[in-house]
């Protein structure tokens, strides 16, 4: 069979590497992710493994220890880790999203800094701009960063932090009034800050709590925190870029980055609920023959089938537009968008062919079907990626009239 989500015109290096995380995939992820995730446990093994594949540094530059690869080779990778678990692809995310900030924004003394241990995964990023009263409206953003000497004082408390317990280095967002007259445009006034942390939960610096993890409906074995700032001191030096003012537009960066990257997710779970639904079909008898000689069914199919294909081309044009240089938020929100809505609606075209079985725990798709919504929340919901689609489409196509 030709398998769903070829991408022509990969180099030999780029097939090399998403053949070994395949196989990485399917010998150490498939056969553990759904026991690990009823439990809500943290998959040290195969973080571990993923460390020694050097995935942590896939898009760090070699000169800091890097892979130095392109984007679209680390949203190939992740399209085949979420395939595996999403959560496993969550834990490496919001660290690529830091070192991608860093690599973009950051002073030559904080790259030189951070970027080699991130490389080899020995520090962990985790990015905070959502807090309990926003997360779209990043311009409402509340804590604040007020200038003591060399040193910034932060004050607030952030929501949602994926990696928030298990990351060492969290970049944050606060406002930052300093040399920003009353009036200045929220997105003006906006600082991101490196926040080095032991990992855990608790008080892991003076001044930073992370309370603990919170429960969810899925994307479980990951970590997702709270993060409260009271008093937490952070020296000049680690503002990104080294100037206040900044963060909004440094972390939107980072934030389309991990668009591609959450389209990425969204290619992966729904081919691995179409995998599961194409096997079931074939195995399951209803009338004297597999439901796949149902008609319905195998519409079902291939439905599925081309939404795997059409998200992954989406998810791969914009993945290749970043790394041209090009601007790709058009791109990267049309594909987070689109490939989102398949995957839930492949997932869910899988739960129904798996009958009442697909409502059991002891069945993959269980945990398929409440990882999906994760996906349609994430990184900018469907209304604020329609919102940066329909904005670019007027530039695009401004009445000439
Ligand atoms: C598991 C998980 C992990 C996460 N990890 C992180 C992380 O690592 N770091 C981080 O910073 N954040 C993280 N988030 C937060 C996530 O980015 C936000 O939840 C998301 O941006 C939505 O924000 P909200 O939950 O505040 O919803 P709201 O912004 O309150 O939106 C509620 C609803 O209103 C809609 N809406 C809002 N504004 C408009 C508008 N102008 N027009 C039309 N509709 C609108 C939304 O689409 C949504 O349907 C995570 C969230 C989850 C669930």
């Amino acid at each position: 069979m030709t398998r769903l989500a070829q991408t022509a015109g990969l180099t030999d290096v780029q097939r090399e590497i998403l053949s070994t995380v395949r196989e990485f995939v399917d010998k150490e992820i498939i056969p553990v992710a759904t026991e690990l995730e009823h439990r809500d446990e943290y998959p040290q093994a195969i973080v571990d493994g993923l460390k020694e594949l050097g995935l942590f540094g896939l898009m760090i530059p070699e000169e800091y220890g890097g892979l130095g690869e392109s984007l679209l080779t680390y949203a190939l990778c992740v399209e085949e880790i979420a395939r595996g678990w999403m959560s496993v692809s969550g834990i490496i995310n919001t660290h690529f999203i830091v070192a991608y900030m860093l690599k973009q924004h950051g002073t030559q003394e904080q790259k030189d800094h951070f970027l080699p241990r991130m490389a080899t995964g020995e520090v962990r990023g985790a990015f905070s701009m959502s807090e309990p009263g926003l997360g779209s409206d990043v311009s409402a953003i509340t804590s604040k960063a007020v200038r003591d000497g060399d040193n910034y004082v932060l004050n607030g408390q952030k929501m949602w932090l994926t990696n928030g317990g298990s990351s060492t280095l969290v970049a944050v967002l606060v406002r930052s009034d300093e040399g920003h007259p009353e009036g200045t445009a929220p997105h003006k006034s906006m600082t991101t800050f490196l926040v080095e942390k032991e990992p855990g939960f608790g008080e892991v610096r003076p001044g930073l709590t992370i309370p603990g993890k919170i429960d969810k409906m899925g994307y479980k074995g990951v970590d997702t925190t709270e993060l409260i700032m009271d008093g937490l001191r952070i020296p000049a030096n680690r503002v990104l870029g080294g100037q206040t003012g900044r963060g909004f537009y440094q972390m939107m960066d980072g934030v389309e980055v991990g668009r591609v990257n959450v389209a990425a997710r969204g290619c992966g779970v729904a081919q691995r609920a179409f995998e599961l639904g194409v096997s079931y079909a074939q195995q399951r008898h209803t009338f004297g023959k597999p439901i796949a000689q149902h008609q319905a069914i195998q519409f079902k199919l291939a439905e599925m089938a081309t939404k795997v294909e059409a998200a992954h081309a989406m998810m791969v044009n914009a993945a290749r537009k970043k790394d041209s240089g090009e601007r790709n938020d058009l791109e990267a929100g049309m594909a987070k968008y689109l490939a989102s809505e398949y995957c839930k609606e492949v997932v869910e075209d899988a739960f129904r062919i798996h009958g009442g079985y697909g409502f059991s725990k002891e069945y993959e798709i269980e945990r398929l079907y409440r990882e999906a919504p994760m996906l349609l929340i994430g990184e900018g919901t469907a209304e604020i990626q329609k919102m940066i689609i329909g904005r670019r489409l007027l530039e695009e196509y401004r009445f000439q009239g």
